[in-house]
């Protein structure tokens, strides 16, 4: 088969690095163009980006040019890793001109005919795009993935649908690597925890609702569950650590929520797409696990570990949860997207 070109946005960041590690080999996609900001325009991506990644860069790609952030020359399939401040003007140019954009930013999440996705959740919601081009006049598409904290407790969560979700108190522990490169000062992040990150707590308790929400009438009817977040940036690499409380309508014994937890699957399993792990939540018995160093690579990063369930005091149950954040949180999730929208004929 033939493989299908795609471009990246962003592709000199720790999201755009991740997605360039994903895509090495992929059986569908091969990455042909590479855009980013006028720092790096003109350069090999060898020289342009600060590879941050255990592995080495794939040869092919470290010998592309990184071109300006425009439309023209890229293929009609772009992944988006840009920086917030700058994707809303870009990815909207790129929908216009008929590119379809699978975007990591923040900037079109929120759009009532945007598909904001994790295909084991919300693979339904893909339909808002039959509406998005006569809405927004482009030629083009755009399909956003969540936040990176929001996908961990949102596949956390959605197996949870079934037991009458009522309400979910979140605090993250949230890697490094979600703050991009250079990101955090290390001044200001070694041996310490940092109370604050600009705009993720709002994000985690909005996102979270439309993800979990129905699709009814062309539109998505958010899922009434009250989302309370606390977010933190601690010292660990890769791996937002969430503890998670949960309020529920219905009765459930701790067996069956660990039965459905492991039971969990979705649209990319049944499709078996490349990208797919073959269980997204895994339950783990070890009374001290997840653990980032242990468990963030499991199911090749995009498989969300849960353990430690137990009663909680205040609402019904308490658990922690682990997520790889710029695989299963960014890069790995928009892959799932492509592939998704590929295998459902939409590209
Ligand atoms: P990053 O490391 O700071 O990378 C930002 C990228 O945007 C770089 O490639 C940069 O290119 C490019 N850029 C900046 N200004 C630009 C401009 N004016 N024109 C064109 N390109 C420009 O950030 P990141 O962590 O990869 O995050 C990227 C996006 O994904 C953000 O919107 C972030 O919120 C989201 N996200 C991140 C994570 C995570 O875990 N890191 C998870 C989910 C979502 P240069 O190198 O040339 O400056």
């Amino acid at each position: 088969m033939a493989q299908i070109e795609v471009g990246i946005l962003g592709a000199t960041g720790m999201v755009g690095q991740q997605f360039i590690a994903l895509l090495a080999n992929h059986p569908w996609f091969k990455v042909a163009w590479l855009g980013a900001s006028q720092r790096s325009e003109g350069k090999a991506y060898r020289d342009a980006a600060a590879w941050r990644l255990p592995m080495p860069a794939p040869e092919d790609v470290s010998g592309l040019t990184v071109e300006q952030a425009a439309p023209g020359r890229a293929p009609k399939l772009v992944f988006s890793g840009l920086d917030a401040g700058v994707a809303g003007e870009i990815e909207g140019a790129f929908a216009a001109a008929g590119h379809f954009i699978v975007s990591n930013s923040k900037n079109y999440r929120m759009d009532a005919n945007v598909p904001l996705v994790i295909p084991e959740v919300n693979a339904d919601h893909l339909k808002l795009l039959e509406g998005q081009a006569a809405a927004r006049g482009w030629k083009g598409r755009i399909v956003t993935n969540p936040n990176c904290s929001t996908v961990v407790l949102s596949m956390a969560l959605a197996p949870l649908r079934q037991f009458g979700l009522k309400t979910a108190m979140i605090t993250t522990l949230q890697a490094i690597s979600g703050a991009g490169y250079p990101g955090v000062a290390s001044w200001d992040i070694l041996g310490n925890v940092i109370p604050f990150i600009d705009g993720e707590e709002e994000k985690i308790q909005t996102e979270t609702q439309k993800i979990l929400g129905c699709l009814s009438g062309g539109r998505v009817e958010p899922h009434p569950v009250v989302v309370s977040a606390s977010t933190t940036r601690v010292p660990v690499h890769n791996g937002h650590t969430e503890s998670i409380s949960v309020k529920l309508d219905q009765p459930a014994t701790h067996d069956a929520i660990v039965a459905a937890f492991n039971g969990f699957r979705g649209r990319p399993q049944e499709l078996g797409l490349p990208s797919a792990p073959l269980q997204p939540v895994v339950y783990l018995n070890e009374r001290n696990r997840p653990q980032p160093s242990l468990d963030v690579d499991r199911g090749r990063g995009m498989t969300v570990s849960v353990g430690r369930l137990r009663p909680c005091p205040v609402l019904d149950y308490k658990f922690i949860a682990l997520g790889h954040n710029t695989i299963r949180g960014a890069a790995g999730v928009a892959i799932l997207n492509a592939e998704l929208m590929h295998r459902e004929g939409m590209l």
